[in-house]
Formats: structure tokens, C-alpha cells, sequence
């Protein structure tokens, strides 16, 4: 027997499946897509079996023999074989990268497999003789015995079972506990003996022994029992009472919510959109749905009845949302329909867990998964649906080979199991609405809000005639009265600060100079709390300068806003308000996120303050104010879809407010008030942007009127970089149809990041039969030539930016 094998190197000659002989004792347990141990030059390496059979061309005497198989049950289906082969041809990606990227993390990193016992009834003495009187052996063990035969027998009998255990990479933190001793006699005995001096002592132990938790941080003992540290200590000396230490991410406990599951009666508009999308999945078409809604309009609801469908059907489901919109909002109400059914994918998990997740879908025992990008590989075997929430987020393309589209991915998905996909936002991106309106999608309009309430109004002021007025707060006149008026009334505020981009810099007020990295060529951030500057692409630091490196003027500080400074202002101009801050800095802790959510929603809060972060998902009645405090650092972007982006923000953000019975209304702040994708987002009418937008991309020749690659080469030395780009951008040039326009060599905006130089050319076709093999071949130029020099050279199909 002879398989077919992906090896793990990535490196061009190999990039190519080899054939190895399967010695007789492992004939029975090779799959196609298990993975093997295999030698690999003087190496060891690991593999995917992609064929198994009988006969080779090849010279059989020079084959080599795999050597161990790592999974007794494959890893990867059928059908993620079959994605894995078209990813590596759509991204121009290494297959052995296409097949990693399917698997949890937890399968790349070091790992230990046990078998354990579950029932022995009818197994093989010699079997069962290497458990003794364990229930648990480990998977060497059974392998230096040659006994993996037969335990894949049982495994599939359901005698035994296999586990595997985790070593985390990164280590879990601990905490240390106190509690009492076990012995209660030496407990009581020493109580006795405690003198009137040390009451406190006395009172320490008598907590203990009315609690109902036996195990408490030092600081929760303080706090509690208004003990000291000493008293603690004291208490330890004796023996009385004992220190432990515990893994902390199991000490979380969930937090707690009495919210139930809703049930209503859909809108005519949403049954029109279901019934075509039961449709469709009643009779096994796998039509792709643009289901455009405006916020708030239950697009949420349908998904959870098309899932719903699907699952009366014996099928599963994958649900697509943006990591930064796995919201526990929105994740609960999926566990509060579906329950135990559905596995909930983020990036709070530990990778041990998320195997954990991975698994239940593996063995069918879930039957929807709520994940980021990377969930819609979930190994699902009979999909019914798959549902992208704002499908027009950046997040769902991975910047990193494999460069996919999650989009790209459901698509081919939904094919191969003949269901639908829905693809749904209150903004669309363009190509997606362009398709749409070419048929090639099937669009459902959901014009109104589920509860009948009106869209928020959205009032832009102009900030520089504030400054002009000589306010040089960062609220405006207007939303300073707006803030107040809701403080007065009790109701919930939501202040946006867009930090997409560089919105925090140290600027010399005499020359202009703003401070940069020297290595990567962007503006330094601002950070208060040490007056440090950081660079944001590399990690450098600096101290804030206290003259102009260029002019020796003192007039240089800090420009721009951070949250921080944003939160002081408020303090300042409305001293009563209870604030809630949202940020990169707020949410660095476990759970934190989600703590600050329900604190809001419970109304602890009168203001949240936030950044992107809380633009999405947010569905609290009480708000009723929305202030975006600068619209503008995303229009500056160096980016042809900075209006896009602009646009969808301001109407994600609007959408925050007034969601429930209590109306809403939205201030934009901005230097720009004449833009049209700000002008536009007042009436936040979708399609008046959509035309507008359309009219300049196909005037700039941008997508989705044209297709885009992007190439970028780069180098530590400026001019090997600018060569090699060159190098490359002529070869494509001569190569490509003479209607392709092939842009550049220019150096990228961001120009340098981490002391590598960077230059880029920009592919521009309508159509270009000839594209994927050309960049396959100067691929090959770059891999077996350039690469060499220390070049290095990516492709990218469908950039999501092009910085
Ligand atoms: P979207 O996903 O389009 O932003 P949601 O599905 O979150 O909209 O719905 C917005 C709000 O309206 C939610 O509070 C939801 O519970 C409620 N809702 C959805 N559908 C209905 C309906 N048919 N009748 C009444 N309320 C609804
Ligand atoms: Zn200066
Ligand atoms: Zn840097």
C-alpha cells in the first residue's frame, strides 16, 4: 500500500504530495486526511495522507516507509481535502499551508494523546493488560506494544476513547489561595489557644468556618474581614491555614443573566426573505443571499430561524461574525435558542479549549458553530446553511498565506453541500451590492426596523466652525447640551472615538514635524500613562520629546485624542456622570469585555466610551444619544476604501441608538462636514452611497469595476527592495495581456516595518486569462532565485487594503 503525502516544509521544490510505502502494521489505520510521521531527507517530518494506493510509477525500491501515524482518525474530511487544493490554487499558497490552516491551533502545537479505558468487556487480554489497574495508557505505550490495531477497533466500538492533553504554550497563569486545614480538631484546638490580643485571628478562622467557598485570594480575605496580611500569615505559620495555587481561567465563573429567549412574530419583510432562503434550502440550491437591512432591522432573527430550518433537516450550520462583534449579546442569544447545540468560537478561549469546541463539531455533537473567520472550516459533514454576519468586514479576509476570504470559502462550501449561504449588512460592501445587482447574488431588502422605530436622526457638525467660535473642546456645542439633556433624563450614552489609523500623534506646532518610528516609517502613538510614544507595527518606544528634533521648538505636543484624554473631559464637563471606558487598554484582561457590556446594559453606566470595539452589537434600549467625537480619521486613510469604511462606521455607530421604544439621535463630528460619504450617512440611505461611491471607482478604476492584485516585495536593504520590485513589476508587465494594467513599482504607504523597505505593484484587469499561471511562474522565480538574497515577495488576489 502507498500513500500520497503533503509533507510540513514549506518550500518550493516540495510543494508536491510523495509517495511512501505503508509498512503491513499500519495498513489498517492510514485515512486520507490522518497525518504521519514520515522521513523527510535526514528529518523527521509530519504530513498529510491526501491518497492512498495501491500501485506507484515511481522506482518502489527507493520509496521510503511512513513511519508513525499521528491520528487514528483523520483530521481533516473529504471535503476539506478538496477546499484544500482549490485554496492553494485561489491564494497561490503552499498546500501545506491551506491544510493547517483547517485545523485548531491546538493540532499545531505539542500535544499528548491518551486511550482511555471505557468498557472492557471483550477485549483482547493482551490489551488490557497494559492498563493494569489504570483506567488511562498513553498512545506510545500502545504503539511500542504494536497494539494500535486493535485499539482503533475499539475506538470505533466505543470500548475505549482517545483524549488528548494539551500542553499550553503559553502558560496558564495561577493564583494563590488561602484556605483552613482540613482537620477541624487542630482547628478548634488552636482557637482555643488564640489570646485576647489576637482577636482578629480569632475572627479570621470563625469566617472561614461559615463560608460557604472554602478558597479565597489574600485580598478577598482583606477586604472582607478587615484582617491585615499578618493576620493571614500568622494563621499560616500555625498551620491552620493552608496556600494553594489554581489556574486562574478556571476560577472565571460565567456571568450571570436573566434574560430569556424571544420569540416574535417576523415581519413581512423578514417572512419574504425567509421563505426564499427555506426555499432554497428545501430544495438544495445553494443561491447566495445579500440580505441588505438597515440596523436593527431583525437580519439576526432570520439567521437564527434559517439555522433553525437546518436543523429540523438533520443538517448543521456555521455562523460568521467579526471577532470583534462575538459580542456576548450576540452569542447568547444563539445559546438561548439552540442551547447545548451550539459551540461558540473566540479568541477568549484557550487554544485547549477551542480544541475542546472543535471536537463537538467533529463528532457531530453540536450542531451550529458561532465563530470568527477561521470557524467557517468548521468540519461540519451535512451543512444547511452558511450565514456571514456584516459581510462587509475586513476582518473576514486573512492578511497572512493562506490569504483567504471567508466569503470566497462559504461559497465553495456552499457547492459542495448544495445549501445556502447568507451574506448580510446594513452596508454591503460594493462588490458584493454590484453582484447583487447583477443577479449573481439573490438581494433581500429589509427596509424598516423589526419594532416599526424610526431609523435615529443623524445632525453632522462642523468642527471648524467650533474652533472658529473659539471652542476648543472635543465636543461641540451641540452634543455637549445633548449629553446633558440625557443625563437629566436617565437615559444611556455611547461616545465613538475613531482610532482606526494614526489618531494620536506628537506634532510640532512651529514646523509640522510629527515624531515616526525610524524603523517603520508611521506616526508614533501617544500613550499618557508614562508619556511614552509606541510604535504600533514594530513595539518601539520612545519618550515623549520635549523639543522638535527638527526645529528645537518647544511648541510640540501630543495631537490628537485618546480615550483617556476623552475621559477626562468628561469628567471635567460633566462631573456627575458615571463613565464606562471600552478600549484596547480596558479589555486586556479575560472576561473584561464582557463584564463591561453587562455593566452598561444593567445601568451602571450613564456613558460608555469606546473605540471600534463598540461600534457593533450593541442592542441596549436605553440608549438613546450616539456622538462620534471625529469622523474623520478613517476618511484620511491612505486607502481606496477609506469613504467605504468611513460610511459603514458612521451607520453601524447611528445604529446604537434608539434601537427599542425610546427614539434616537446621532451627532458626527467633523472637519469635513461636505464629504459625501459623511453628507450621506445623515439619511443613511444605503444606495444614494452605493451610487456615489460606484461613480469614483469607476472613474479611478478601482474595484468592483476592476479586479486588483497587489504584489509587495520587500527587503532590509532600500535598494535590493526597490530592484527586486522592479525585477518583478517588469517581468509582469511583459508578461500579462497587453490590456492588464500592471501599476508601479511605488513604495507603500506605510514604507518600512520592522527595518524591512517596502515597495509593491498594483495588477488592475477587467479579465486576465493568463494571471494565475504568470504569478505562479514569477513565484517561481521568486522561490527558487530571490528568495536566496533574502527577498521576500507576496501575492496578494483580493487585498483588502493596499497600506
Ligand atoms: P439586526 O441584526 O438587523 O441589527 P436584530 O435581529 O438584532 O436586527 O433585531 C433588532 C431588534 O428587534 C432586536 O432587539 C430583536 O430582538 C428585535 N426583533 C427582531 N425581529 C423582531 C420581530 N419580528 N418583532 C419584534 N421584534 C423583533
Ligand atoms: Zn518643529
Ligand atoms: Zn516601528
Amino acid at each position: 500500500m502507498i500513500v500520497e503525502v503533503i509533507v510540513d516544509v514549506s518550500a518550493y521544490p516540495i510543494d508536491r504530495p510523495f509517495d511512501y510505502i505503508v509498512p503491513e502494521h499500519l495498513e489498517e489505520l492510514v485515512e486520507r486526511g490522518s497525518r504521519v510521521h514520515v522521513p523527510f531527507g535526514n528529518r523527521k517530518v509530519q504530513g498529510f495522507i491526501t491518497n492512498i494506493k495501491q500501485r506507484t510509477d515511481l522506482d518502489m525500491s527507493k520509496l521510503k516507509e511512513v513511519q508513525s501515524i499521528i491520528d487514528v482518525e483523520p483530521v481533516v474530511t473529504e471535503e476539506l481535502l478538496q477546499l484544500s487544493k482549490w485554496l492553494t490554487k485561489k491564494t497561490l499558497c503552499y498546500e501545506i499551508d491551506a491544510l493547517q490552516v483547517m485545523l485548531p491551533a491546538a493540532l499545531r502545537a505539542s500535544y499528548k494523546k491518551n486511550i482511555k479505558l471505557i468498557n472492557p468487556v471483550g477485549l483482547d487480554d493482551a490489551f488490557l493488560d497494559l492498563f493494569g489497574k489504570k483506567d488511562i495508557v498513553s498512545y506510545e505505550a500502545i504503539e511500542k506494544a504494536d497494539l494500535l490495531r486493535p485499539m482503533k477497533k475499539y475506538l470505533t466500538a466505543g470500548n475505549v476513547q482517545l483524549e488528548t492533553v494539551i500542553k499550553q504554550q503559553a502558560k496558564a497563569k495561577t493564583i494563590v489561595k488561602y484556605k483552613l486545614v482540613e482537620d477541624k480538631e487542630y482547628i478548634a484546638e488552636q482557637l482555643n489557644k488564640i489570646t485576647k490580643q489576637a482577636r482578629k485571628q480569632k475572627e479570621l478562622i470563625e469566617w472561614l468556618l461559615l463560608q460557604e467557598q472554602s478558597a479565597f485570594t489574600m485580598q478577598e480575605l482583606v477586604e472582607s474581614t478587615n484582617v491585615s496580611t499578618a493576620t493571614v500569615k500568622a494563621l499560616l505559620d500555625k498551620h491552620v491555614i493552608q496556600k494553594g495555587t489554581k489556574e486562574v481561567y478556571r476560577e472565571i465563573t460565567s456571568l450571570e443573566y436573566n434574560d430569556k429567549d424571544q420569540r416574535f412574530q417576523l415581519t413581512e419583510e423578514q417572512s419574504n426573505a425567509l421563505t426564499k432562503i427555506t426555499h432554497s434550502q428545501d430544495h438544495a440550491e445553494n443561491t447566495t443571499f445579500l440580505l441588505h437591512g438597515v440596523t436593527g432591522s431583525g437580519k439576526t432573527e432570520i439567521y437564527l430561524h434559517a439555522i433553525e430550518n437546518a436543523i429540523s433537516k438533520g443538517k448543521q450550520a456555521i455562523m460568521l461574525v467579526p471577532e470583534i462583534s462575538l459580542t456576548p449579546q450576540m452569542t447568547r442569544r444563539f445559546k438561548l435558542r439552540f442551547g447545548d447545540q451550539v459551540a461558540v468560537m473566540h479568541s477568549g478561549l484557550s487554544i485547549g479549549e477551542k480544541y475542546d469546541e472543535w471536537r463537538k463539531i467533529w463528532r457531530g455533537e453540536v450542531k451550529v458553530v458561532v465563530g470568527a473567520r477561521s470557524a467557517v472550516f468548521a468540519p461540519f459533514k451535512d451543512l444547511g446553511v452558511i450565514i456571514l454576519d456584516e459581510e462587509h468586514e475586513s476582518t473576514y479576509k486573512q492578511e497572512d498565506t493562506p490569504r483567504y476570504h471567508a466569503r470566497e470559502v462559504a461559497i465553495w462550501r456552499s457547492e459542495f453541500h448544495q445549501c445556502p449561504v447568507i451574506l448580510g449588512s446594513a452596508t454591503p460592501s460594493l462588490e458584493s451590492f454590484a453582484r447583487a445587482s447583477k443577479d449573481v447574488y439573490s438581494l433581500q431588502t429589509l427596509r424598516l426596523r423589526a419594532k416599526e422605530q424610526a431609523l435615529p436622526t443623524v445632525k453632522v457638525v462642523d468642527m471648524r466652525a467650533e474652533l472658529k467660535n473659539g471652542n476648543r473642546s472635543m465636543f461641540s456645542v451641540d452634543l455637549a447640551d445633548a449629553v446633558k439633556e440625557k443625563l437629566e433624563k436617565k437615559e444611556q450614552i455611547v461616545l465613538f472615538l475613531n482610532k482606526r489609523g494614526f489618531s494620536s500623534f506628537v506634532l510640532c506646532r512651529d514646523c509640522g514635524t510629527v515624531v515616526e518610528c525610524k524603523q517603520c516609517d508611521i506616526s508614533l502613538t501617544y500613550h499618557r500613562a508614562g508619556e511614552q510614544l509606541k510604535c504600533h507595527y514594530c513595539g518601539h518606544e520612545e519618550p515623549v520629546p520635549t523639543k522638535c528634533p527638527e526645529c528645537t521648538s518647544d511648541h510640540i505636543r501630543f495631537f490628537g485624542t485618546g480615550t483617556q484624554k476623552v475621559e477626562e473631559e468628561i469628567a471635567k464637563l460633566f462631573p456627575n456622570a458615571r463613565v464606562l471606558r471600552m478600549d484596547v487598554d480596558t479589555t486586556r484582561t479575560k472576561g473584561s469585555h464582557e463584564r463591561i457590556l453587562k455593566q452598561f446594559g444593567d445601568g451602571e453606566a450613564d456613558i460608555l466610551l469606546g473605540t471600534q470595539m463598540i461600534a457593533k452589537g450593541l442592542d441596549f434600549p436605553n440608549i438613546t444619544l450616539v456622538g462620534v467625537l471625529n469622523a474623520d480619521t478613517t476618511l484620511h486613510l491612505a486607502d481606496f476604501r477609506a469613504a467605504e469604511k468611513t460610511f459603514q462606521l458612521m451607520t453601524q455607530v447611528s445604529g446604537r441608538a434608539g434601537r427599542h421604544d425610546k427614539e434616537g439621535v446621532v451627532y458626527i463630528q467633523t472637519y469635513t462636514p461636505e464629504h459625501y460619504a459623511i453628507e450621506l450617512s445623515k439619511s443613511q440611505m444605503y444606495e444614494p452611497f452605493y451610487h456615489s461611491e460606484m461613480l469614483v471607482r469607476k472613474q479611478y478604476e478601482y474595484p468592483p469595476f476592476y479586479y486588483l492584485t497587489l504584489v509587495q516585495v520587500t527587503h532590509e536593504n532600500v535598494l535590493l527592495a526597490a530592484e527586486y520590485a522592479k525585477l518583478a513589476t517588469d517581468w509582469l508587465r511583459g508578461n500579462l495581456s497587453s490590456s492588464t494594467m500592471v501599476v508601479g513599482p511605488t513604495a507603500c504607504a506605510i514604507s518600512k516595518i520592522q527595518n524591512r523597505y517596502r515597495y509593491q505593484c498594483l495588477i488592475k484587469y477587467k479579465k486576465e486569462p493568463l494571471l494565475i499561471e504568470k504569478l505562479q511562474q514569477l513565484i517561481k522565480i521568486y522561490r527558487t532565485e530571490w528568495m536566496k538574497k533574502g527577498i521576500i515577495l507576496t501575492v496578494d488576489l483580493d487585498p483588502s487594503t493596499i497600506l
